[in-house]
């Protein structure tokens, strides 16, 4: 067993060589999934590549796999690790690879955030939601106190789905895709409030707890918040006529003044489908609006600014190499049953969503 130093010392051609003997030898036995926010090196060895429930789901249809390694940070692999089929088994290339917004809310925040809420009056009437980038343990809260996950895909139908159960919504860890959400199903501002998790009583009145349609976490994506108006109003100016997609990851006025908003998924339907011949301006990570630009020769794509994800980037040839080469040894995802039993009930109640 070589460990990673060694496979850091090889060029890219030695590694690209290693991995695809690798999985020659492996076959269908191994699935190698990377999220579209891998850099070119990783996507171009992958099986399949696409957001991270699409791609948890894939892992887990996937009958043949029996080593799904997933390239991308470490809630993914572990929502993968959660659907997972029984004798499958999640591996991650880099396990230091982490997702800073999902870091914003950890269990013990939660418990004290939804205990405050019973406090109030106000938990019976709540439905909680959490964003798919969220660890597993906040998952099973969802799971076990009625609520579910949700995507920047499904958002809308989660927060509808809630509420026809219960007047009341505690959305986590991202502020800004729940409130972009709220503000497209006309929730007013005054419906809303923010959980600041540093804050005594998330620096809240129970009244404002108790008047609240939906209560935000006040967490962000730093890649996503990146962006701003300054930003939009350049890029029309440069390109005039452009269009411009941002995810709902972004602050609220930046969506509202972007053409349209939405996953990872619709950002690449909406340069792969268009045929307006305009320029098209992306708002989200680097990596994958330079792949669209790349995929689609005969568009003009460029970024609304250069915004890199750092984890995403941590994933690297050296440790694909290193966690093929030594599978299945190291860099295992496991989620303990406990955990997963009621983080898989959260994410299959997003499953019926229609
Ligand atoms: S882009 Fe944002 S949400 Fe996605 S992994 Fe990076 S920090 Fe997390």
């Amino acid at each position: 067993m070589m460990n990673l130093e060694y496979y850091q010392e090889l060029n890219s051609a030695e590694l690209k060589k290693l991995i695809q003997e690798t999985r020659g030898k492996l076959g269908k036995k191994l699935f190698i999934l990377a999220h579209y926010y891998q850099i070119d090196d990783i996507v171009d060895l992958s099986d399949a590549q696409g957001d991270s429930f699409a791609l948890a789901s894939q892992g887990a249809q996937n009958k043949e796999a029996q080593y799904i390694v997933f390239c991308g940070v470490r809630f993914m692999a572990e929502a993968s690790a959660t659907l997972a089929r029984e004798g499958q088994r999640v591996f991650m290339p880099d396990t230091d690879a982490g997702c800073p917004l999902a870091d914003l809310a950890d269990i013990d925040q939660v418990e004290e955030a939804w205990q405050t809420l019973q406090e109030a009056g106000v938990a019976q009437d709540t439905i909680p939601i959490t964003y798919m980038n969220s660890s597993s343990e906040l998952k099973a809260f969802c799971g076990k106190n009625g609520g579910l996950v949700c995507t920047s895909s499904n958002a809308g139908k989660a927060f509808d789905w809630a509420l026809k159960q219960k007047p009341k919504i505690f959305f986590f860890p991202d502020e800004h895709l729940g409130r972009n959400t709220a503000n497209a199903k006309n929730i007013q501002e005054s419906e809303i409030a923010l959980w600041d998790p540093l804050k005594e009583h998330g620096a809240n009145p129970n009244q404002d707890l108790q008047n609240a349609k939906v209560i935000l976490w006040k967490g962000f994506c730093h890649v996503h918040t990146f962006f701003n108006l300054e930003q939009i109003k350049l890029m029309r100016e440069k390109h005039p006529g452009c269009k411009i997609a941002v995810h709902p990851e972004c602050p609220e006025h930046v969506v509202q003044a972007a053409d349209g908003n939405g996953s990872t998924s619709y950002l690449k339907k909406f340069v792969e489908e268009d045929d307006s011949g305009k320029t098209l301006v992306i708002g989200t990570e680097i990596n994958m609006v330079s792949r669209l630009a790349k995929h689609n020769p005969d568009k003009k794509v460029v970024p609304l600014a250069r915004s890199l994800c750092p984890n995403m980037f941590k994933t690297s040839l050296a440790d694909l190499a290193y966690v093929l080469e030594n599978l299945p040894n190291v860099n295992e995802i496991t989620v303990p049953d406990y955990i997963k039993n009621d983080a898989k009930l959260a994410l299959e109640r997003m499953l019926t969503l229609t």
